[in-house]
């Protein structure tokens, strides 16, 4: 019996689904390295140009890595249709200009990436798009914070880097009652753990910068949805503006999902290792992972994801020096703001990634001088551990 390709499992789609072969045969899928793609005729120009006639013109338009890519990664995720970016940033980028309008209001929750609130508050509001911020896992704030202008629900589950969990199906209901879409940034889980458009989410945006390359390779973004918000208005700005995926980067994405599933398991189990460990540890105030039965959500994790993610966050006793030590004493984790690597990373949010957010936006989003966010990679457990107790050791 011949499965449709909606019914393959998720790890037979992630190495199967998109594949378009070329008149070579060739087993792996390739890089088509062209910025144009030539016609037979000029009637044939005219057809495509006009959109009667399907095909490549331009590799701002399509070029077939990059569809690959989006095909396999729209089954992935069970959406009907996605377009790459050229960043995670560009991605969020062209679903707001590509459905919102001067006027327009936007909940987003507080502790989403920086650059994503920059987006909102500084060059969005520039615009006449208002955004209003609010706590990720107070539903009843997302309630209040709608207006009769509210677009747009945007949002990041797990948040980083306190790993709080959005109820999704919650938020999606919300949003619906009052006409308006829910965005969910799939960065963290990716549609391995989390499948967010099962769960009512309108809309998926991604850095694929992170897990879906994994091996910290190349910068790019993909919006996953509906035909009708993602092939009409996001993709009709993406090709008009320019914010596209290379055909490079979209060859190293494409296969960096073929292994994305035993990746994701790898970074959970060490994750969840590093976690408990930490949580034991005598010189570390607070852990943050979905996976502790300690974190407020670990119900709602449970439920809505099928593992925990990579992302593990960590008071230490002591304030920035505490936790600029830890961080300084690391033999071979990275000290880079990046994620979602092989390599395991390490970073001080308060001063990094969310250094740019003003001492109340931060102190809003729970983010302490302490603070100090690991992404575990696939390194030895044992190792990882030993590398962070340089510093935390030093502390008791
Ligand atoms: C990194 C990241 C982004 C931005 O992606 P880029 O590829 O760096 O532009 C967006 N959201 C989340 C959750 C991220 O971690």
């Amino acid at each position: 019996m011949a499965k449709q390709l909606s019914q393959w499992g998720i790890r037979t789609r992630a190495v199967r689904a998109g594949t378009s072969r070329s008149h070579e045969g060739e087993h792996s899928e390739s890089i088509f390295a062209t910025s144009s793609f030539v016609c037979d005729s000029a009637a044939q120009a005219a057809a495509r140009f006009s959109g009667e006639e399907p095909g490549n013109l331009y590799s701002r338009f399509t070029n077939p890595s990059v569809r690959m890519f989006e095909e396999r990664l729209a089954s992935m995720e069970g959406g009907e249709c996605c377009v790459g970016t050229s960043s995670g940033m560009a991605a969020i980028n062209a679903v707001m200009m590509g459905l919102l309008k001067s006027g327009d209001h936007v909940v987003c929750s507080r502790n989403v990436f920086g650059s994503t609130i920059l987006l909102f508050k500084n060059i969005l509001a520039r615009f006449g798009v208002e955004s209003s911020f609010v706590t990720l896992t107070d539903t009843d704030a997302w309630q209040a914070a709608i207006t009769p202008k509210t677009r747009l629900l945007f949002l990041e589950s797990p948040g980083n880097p306190l790993t709080e969990i959005a109820d999704i199906a919650a938020l999606a209901a919300i949003a619906h009652k009052h006409d308006a879409l829910l965005v969910v940034d799939n960065c963290f889980c990716t549609p391995v753990l989390q499948r967010p458009l099962e769960l009512g989410a309108d809309i998926i945006v991604h850095s694929a910068t992170k897990y879906l390359d994994g091996q910290g390779r190349g910068l790019g973004g993909a919006v996953v949805g509906p035909k009708n918000l993602v092939a009409d208005d996001i993709y009709r700005y993406t090709r008009t503006t320019g914010p596209t995926m290379s055909p490079f980067n979209a060859w190293i994405f494409l296969h960096g999902l073929e292994t994305l599933s035993v990746r994701m398991r790898g970074h959970c189990e060490n994750a969840m290792a590093i976690a408990q460990w930490l949580h034991q540890h005598p010189a570390v105030a607070k852990v943050n992972y979905p996976g502790l039965d300690t974190h407020p959500q670990h119900e709602l994790a449970k439920r809505q994801q099928s593992g925990f993610g990579g992302i593990v966050s960590f008071e230490v006793k002591g304030g920035q020096e505490a936790a600029w030590q830890v961080i300084d004493n690391t033999q071979f984790i990275s000290i880079t703001a990046n994620l979602g690597d092989v390599k395991s990373t390490i970073t001080h949010p308060a001063t990094t990634t969310h250094g740019r957010l003003t001492e109340e936006d931060r102190q809003l989003a729970g983010i302490t001088r302490s603070l100090v966010r690991v992404s575990a990679g696939l390194e030895d457990i044992d190792d990882l551990k030993c590398d962070l107790d340089r510093g935390l050791g030093k502390l008791v």
